[in-house]
């Protein structure tokens, strides 16, 4: 290529690749310190699966004292939207991944190997692609898009793979003349690397995760620079990954079609490659089928949704780890105490072959848990920062009985083993709590009576008799002893063993017993410990209860 086709191709100054070189010097980590990073397009929308990759990311760097970093991959201008950025970066604070170097909420990047967004990166980018075409490893292209998509019709008419490559590469072998008539035509151009990979061959590609892959040669002559002047992803991660020194590249399965492509592009740089991991998407059960979350049709793909629904972070943090690591439920059960931080992340141990299934019901065991350690005080905050975003009027009737709704959410909380687990997510308490709330309990107590099985004769005379002996300030077990006195003295058993033995002999058992009171005081079948919501409601509103809504 002559110098004056260079500088036709390449009219601004571009540094020398020593000086960018220079710029990027050897970071001193320890031995073993991974140097990992997300990379996310800033599209306006965050996407779970891009917490699931950084949370790999994150952990394995923090993990070996190496560096994570967050990189803003803007390549793709028409992509580009406004407020993106901070969305990304608030996300993922939002569950405590914190990157050490890059993009920031002021606008300034952090750490010393940026710029870390790449439209900043523009002219390091064009360097190594002029060294490239200087090095007759890359050349210009002056093919239309129609022209381009001429050729694929004509490949896939005859069955052949489609794709710019061998004979189909029709910029591949111009002359420098041809060359210059074009630029000097002003027509526009990309740049594509010359490959030299054989479809025949097979390259394997050794995947952090899945292990020796075999696939097949790059044989395409892919674009490297766009006719803006932006290289593509497949160029502009090679710069940043080599320049920012990452060791462990993990990123979405859809790149590994990609990664011959990739090595490719490091042998032609003549620079070591790092490793790759792939991660299978987040996938549903869609009718009996397995398919990855879509964007369009589940909205469990936006990650804001977990925070919309009040799940606490934790939960979310600790459902990702046990879909990330195999192990990750045992150490937690072992240690159920440690912060998620000190579970030990581990590369070989990554259950990540055929894509992870989105477990609702796992997710809401391990919320109902997290959320059941937490003290009442805690709880009620999070109810009401979750209120307050997501429904103010809730939000407004807790503040108003703010007495009320902590001695409610005080009943069994955090009382080790036995605590109570009604709340799932922060999203469940209007529902949790609205007997509590006199004016909700209203609308609800015309049905109470309707949903027990026994007649009203019976139910009164439970009822008179419970509240003979009713002593508001009697403990747990004194409570449960005078219900079963009043199921002896009203033909009912004292215990559900004899029930089943001799059904026959007993209205039903304590159980029912206790399920009239229970409906009777809060209108469901299931609530925390009636004892203590007698408690918390007072011995007014209790007999009120029991003896109203017929
Ligand atoms: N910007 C790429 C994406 O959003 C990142 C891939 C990578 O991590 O290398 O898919």
């Amino acid at each position: 290529m002559t110098p004056e086709i260079l500088s036709l191709l390449f009219p601004q100054d571009l540094p020398t690749t020593e000086e960018i070189e220079a710029r990027y010097p050897p970071r001193n980590l320890p031995a073993g310190a991974v140097v990992s990073r997300v990379a996310p397009s800033p599209t306006g929308f965050m996407h779970s699966g891009t917490l699931y990759q950084a949370l790999f990311a994150e952990r394995a760097a923090h993990q070996s004292g190496g560096v994570f970093y967050l990189r803003i991959e803007d390549t793709d201008q028409e992509r580009y939207v406004e407020g993106a950025v901070p969305l990304i970066i608030n996300s993922l604070a939002e569950y405590n991944v914190f990157a050490d170097e890059g993009a920031t909420l002021d606008g300034k990047e952090k750490g010393n190997y940026g710029p870390y967004t790449q439209s900043q990166r523009k002219s390091i980018y064009q360097t190594y692609v002029k060294k490239l075409v200087q090095e007759g490893k890359a050349y210009p292209c002056f093919c239309t898009h129609e022209e381009v998509d001429l050729t694929r019709k004509v490949q896939e008419k005859q069955g052949l793979r489609p794709g710019y490559y061998g004979k189909y590469a029709k910029c591949r072998n111009l002359s420098d003349s041809q060359i210059l008539e074009n630029l000097k035509a002003n027509k526009p151009f990309v740049i594509r690397i010359k490959s030299t990979g054989d479809y025949n061959r097979k390259i394997v590609v050794r995947d952090l995760f899945k292990g020796a892959v075999q696939m097949p040669e790059n044989d395409m002559d892919i674009v490297i620079l766009k006719q803006d002047g932006l290289p593509t992803y497949h160029f502009a991660h090679l710069i940043d990954d080599h320049l920012m020194q990452t060791t462990h590249v993990t990123r979405g399965d859809e790149w590994l079609s990609s990664a011959p492509l990739h090595l490719q592009l490091f042998a032609l740089m003549g620079w070591q490659a790092p490793l790759y991991g792939h991660i299978a998407p987040l996938t549903k059960l869609d009718n009996g089928n397995k398919r990855k979350l879509s964007k369009r049709h589940d909205p469990e793909a936006t990650l804001s949704y977990f925070s919309k629904k009040g799940y606490p972070k934790e939960a979310v943090i600790e459902y990702l780890l046990n879909l990330i690591n195999s192990n990750f439920e045992d150490w937690r059960r072992e240690n159920p105490t440690l912060p998620i931080t000190d579970f030990p992340f581990n590369f070989n141990k990554v259950s990540n072959t055929g894509g992870a299934l989105f477990d609702f019901q796992k997710l809401d065991s391990i919320s109902k848990e997290i959320i059941a350690k937490m003290d009442t005080d805690t709880v009620y905050d999070f109810i009401l920062k979750w209120a307050k975003t997501q429904n103010t009027e809730f939000a407004t009737k807790i503040e108003h009985n703010q007495e009320l709704i902590k001695k409610a959410l005080g009943i069994e909380r955090n009382i080790g083993p036995k605590s109570r687990k009604d709340l799932v997510r922060f999203e469940t308490a209007p529902l949790d709590l609205s007997f509590f709330l006199a004016e909700e309990f209203e609308k609800e107590s015309a049905t109470r009576r309707a949903q027990l099985s026994f007649d009203d004769t019976v139910i009164d005379k439970v009822v008179q008799d419970f509240w003979a002996t009713y002593d508001e300030t009697d403990t747990k077990e004194e409570w449960f002893e005078k219900v079963k006195q009043v199921a002896a003295k009203n033909g009912f058993a004292t215990d559900t063993k004899s029930f089943k033995a001799n059904p026959k002999a007993f209205k039903g058992s304590v159980a029912d017993v206790a399920k009239i009171l229970r409906v009777l005081v809060t209108g469901r079948e299931k609530s925390p410990d009636l004892c203590g919501v007698m408690q918390v409601l007072g011995k007014e509103t209790v007999y009120n209860r029991l003896t109203g809504g017929k």
